[in-house]
């Protein structure tokens, strides 16, 4: 059967132990059989990174803006561990956040929903996507323990010598105080991502902050959203039978656990890291669930949401057998093998992702998956596959 062709590369970003192992039997056994694969490559492998300074992460976020679909495989983030063990010239930051800094943009995590793999949450039948800022907030905040009595203010210094300041407390004992900020550009483009992305998956857009408590901070944020609602998305809501709903974030968490999906759940920076991670394991599983960073002009990068499964690499490396779920890498290359298709023009390409996707999927429901898996599973006797028996079931059905 002849292959079939790509026009624009992918940019590819190799990455880390054993997710960089599965990286390569998934190309090896899923993709270069039947696709003519075009990638421009970048090594992301801690290795390469402290080579180059990390120019070599600068470049393929780069590369990305240049032809608009990345694949990222799970990469290190350095700590003190790390930095004896790859013999480290200095502790580089995190990939995901230099890209996402370079790229600006949101993070959309979706749970890949099998049968057999039963949310906790009874009603939930549909994926919900949970989208978070990814700027600002309590993560770039400043904090202050004050151990004496005084007054603990809020300040703002004008450059044209103008001053505002706002008593936070008066201390007669020891407490803390803190500061944070965001801005409107931030949470705009923030707002347009998600509506975009909602256009794109037929769903609705859920929002809650905390404004009738934070009245200018979180009601900042909800007026952004109403406003780029309501000035560029609107008709096009209403076209596609789609709505905005914007309600308090206590209210929107308690009606979540209601429905049964099936809708993008925008969050503030806290919320969105609280909140995925109770969504992603009430669907299942971290190795589960898919993960894209979209600019907000239009530029992907998909990547599972998992790490590099480090205590895997090492019983690999000494020889023993893992059975590592490559479900989530997988569905990072169809998802940016789709997303090339949709913008070359290349209907084999989308649907040999979907196929690709479907057969993973029926890998599993037929009974046959990875440990993580076999151990949740409403399935009886599941079969336990290693890492590359698991590809290779799914090579099988997908010839
Ligand atoms: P992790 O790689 O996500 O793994 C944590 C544990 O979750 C594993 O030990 C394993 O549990 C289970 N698990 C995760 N993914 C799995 C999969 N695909 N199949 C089966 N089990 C899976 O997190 P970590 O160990 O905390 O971090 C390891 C490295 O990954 C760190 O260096 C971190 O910096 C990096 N990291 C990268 C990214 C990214 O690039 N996006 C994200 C997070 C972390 P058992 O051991 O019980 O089987
Ligand atoms: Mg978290």
């Amino acid at each position: 059967m002849a292959k079939i062709q790509m026009k624009t590369p992918l940019v590819e970003m190799d990455g880390d132990e054993m997710t960089r192992i599965l990286w390569q039997m998934i190309k090896d056994e899923l993709l270069l059989p039947f696709i003519d694969l075009k990638t421009e490559y970048y090594d992301l492998g801690l290795k390469y990174r402290n080579e180059t300074d990390d120019q070599v992460t600068i470049d393929s976020a780069e590369a990305t803006k240049k032809y608009g679909v990345a694949v990222k495989c799970a990469t290190i983030t350095p700590n003190h561990a790390r930095m004896s063990e790859y013999d480290l010239k200095k502790m580089y930051k995190s990939p995901n956040g230099t890209i996402r800094a370079i790229l600006d943009g949101t993070v959309f995590r979706t749970p890949i929903i099998v049968k057999g793999i039963e949310p906790c949450v009874r009603n939930w039948k549909k994926p919900i996507t949970l989208a978070r800022h990814a700027y600002g907030d309590v993560y770039k905040n400043s904090e202050m323990y004050i151990d004496k009595p005084g007054d603990a203010y809020i300040v703002f210094r004008g450059e044209d010598g103008t001053e505002r300041e706002e008593l936070i407390q008066h201390f007669d004992a020891p407490g803390v105080i803190q500061g944070m900020h965001n801005m409107d550009a931030s949470i705009r483009s923030f707002a347009r991502s998600c509506f975009n992305y909602a256009l794109e998956m037929g769903q609705s857009v859920w929002f809650g902050s905390k404004d009738t408590i934070s009245k200018t901070y979180d009601a900042r944020f909800k007026a952004i959203f109403q406003e780029i609602f309501d000035t560029e998305f609107s008709e096009k809501f209403k076209e596609a039978g789609l709505e905005y709903f914007y309600s308090l974030i206590d209210d929107i968490v308690a009606r979540v656990m209601k429905t049964e999906g099936g809708f993008i759940w925008a969050c503030k920076n806290y919320d969105g890291d609280v909140m995925s991670d109770m969504v992603s394991s009430a669907f299942g599983s971290l190795a589960m669930m898919t993960s894209v960073l979209v600019s907000p002009d239009g530029v992907y990068e998909y990547e599972a949401a998992h790490g590099t499964v480090q205590r895997h690499y090492y019983k690999h490396l000494k020889g023993e057998e893992t059975s590592t779920n490559s479900v989530a890498t997988i569905f990072a290359w169809t998802g940016a093998l789709r997303k090339r298709g949709e913008l070359d023009e290349i209907p084999e390409l989308v649907s040999f992702a979907d196929r690709l996707e479907k057969a993973t999927v029926e890998t599993i429901e037929s009974g046959r998956m990875t440990r993580d898996l076999a151990l949740i599973t409403t399935i009886e006797n599941p079969e336990v596959l290693n890492s590359r028996e698991f590809i290779l079931a799914i090579k099988e059905r997908l010839a």
